[in-house]
């Protein structure tokens, strides 16, 4: 690319670090080419501030989304592709303004994501010959979006990776597996994994597996059995994450005991503010300030909202009654609810509601601790005010407004995950005898 092109680079996605030599290299370009910057730069301050709308939060949001890259923990857009795009690429083209989805580039791009975990999710009612073909699958339709838009996406494995991809311009590209039962029992396909370059897997979805419990329904383990406990054991040998998102509080706590590393949870939030199986409860957190490891704070409406969690209850309650009232008439009954539920209309999530779990996590276990994991394209509905993926900065002003310091946003934003995986990479050198 010709070096005239560097000065193009558009504001978000701006190299971290100006170097003397950088700097020098801009001012000759400028002698060379002054009516051309100029009119480069006139643009961008135009763009900018269309960007914040003068926000002074938003503008500050922006630039420190220049300075660290936000990495998300959790993106299920490949799911989209293999689940309702035949695994065909060119159905779900990135480089377009999706309809049908939270991301794509463009959106990317306002939002200011310099970093993504991509995640491989088998649906989870699959077994588990059926979930590992489907894994590899969606192994492939990400190494396929990495091919496909070489200039926007690249195949992050490292912690170091990330700062990296990101000032050069690009979205470093992470691989988390969702859901335990894609290893079909087997330590070597674990490994395979590693070696495919997941950099996180969730122990279960919504199934338990033949050795873990689930947060979903019944436990039939009380949290890890002994081979459990070995899957951890290797994860932490290899340098793999363990996300205990999903998972029984059970699991969470015999996990905690036996790893080596620091966990994550990759997309949770805390049960005191919203009480639901699949968010996290007090005393885990604690111990995870002591494991000093990292919960990401996800969008799900369901595990933000108690006000949302109850009216749940209460349909679910309104049903039965309706459905006793009527046994012989099914339609009735619905058309019933349907006429209550328009009378009693759900309440919607916010984006400061996500603030709210991250000031509490903040307040129980410290800043070093949180991080952000939406869960974009995994779900159907959104908070109000995080829509897609363009809206990440506005999660950043929020934080902005609530006071937290320069430094703290950006652990949160990224500084957070690249230290734990950082640390993954460490301990399992120790654990594997290297130095
Ligand atoms: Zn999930």
């Amino acid at each position: 690319m010709p070096r005239i092109f560097e000065i193009r680079i558009p504001p978000n996605v701006r190299p971290m670090n100006f170097s003397f030599r950088n700097l020098n290299r801009r001012r000759i370009l400028y002698l060379c080419f002054s009516g051309w910057v100029t009119a480069g730069f006139t643009f961008f301050a135009e763009e900018s501030r269309a960007d914040t709308g003068g926000d002074p939060a938003l503008k500050k949001a922006r630039q420190l989304q220049r300075e660290v890259p936000l990495i998300d923990g959790h993106n299920d857009f490949p799911w989209q592709v293999m689940r309702y795009a035949d695994k065909d690429l060119s159905r779900r083209d990135m480089a377009e303004r999706l309809e049908e989805t939270h991301t794509d580039l463009p959106r990317l791009r306002e939002g200011q994501v310099g970093g993504q975990f991509w995640v491989v999710y088998p649906a989870w009612r699959l077994s588990e010959k059926e979930a590992l073909s489907f894994s590899m699958e969606s192994f492939d339709v990400i190494f396929r979006m990495l091919d496909r838009y070489p200039d926007d996406l690249e195949l992050a494995l490292k912690a170091d990776d990330a700062k990296r991809i990101f000032a050069d311009g690009k979205i470093a590209s992470y691989i988390g597996v969702e859901g335990g039962r894609s290893i079909d029992n087997s330590l070597g396909v674990l490994r395979v994994f590693y070696r495919l370059g997941a950099r996180y897997m969730t122990l279960t979805h919504n199934a338990h597996t033949a050795w873990a419990d689930s947060s979903a329904g019944e436990p039939v383990h009380g949290g890890l059995t002994g081979f459990g406990r070995d899957v951890v054991r290797e994860m932490n040998r290899l340098g793999m994450m363990v996300d205990l998102s999903h998972t029984s509080a059970d699991t969470m706590r015999d996990a905690m005991e036996v790893t080596e590393s620091p966990v994550i949870f990759s997309h949770s939030n805390a049960r005191a503010l919203c009480d639901v199986p699949r968010n996290v409860p007090d005393d885990v957190l604690d111990r995870l300030r002591e494991n000093n490891g990292l919960i990401m704070v996800t969008f799900v409406p369901g595990f933000l909202s108690q006000e949302l969690v109850d009216h749940r209850e209460k349909v679910r309650r309104k049903r039965r009654e309706l459905r006793e009232r009527h046994p012989d008439d099914r339609d009735r009954a619905e058309r019933e609810l349907r006429a209550w539920r328009d009378e009693n209309p759900a309440p919607r999530a916010t984006l400061s509601q996500v603030a709210d779990h991250i000031d509490y996590i903040v307040a129980r276990i410290g800043i070093d601790h949180v991080g952000i994991g939406s869960d974009y394209d995994g779900i159907s509905q959104l908070p109000a005010g995080l829509e897609d993926v363009s809206r990440f900065v506005h999660l950043t002003a929020e934080l902005v407004r609530r006071d937290y310091a320069e430094e703290e946003i950006k652990k949160i934003l990224g500084l957070n995950l690249i230290r734990v995986l950082r640390q993954n990479e460490e301990i399992a050198r120790e654990l594997r005898g290297e130095e």
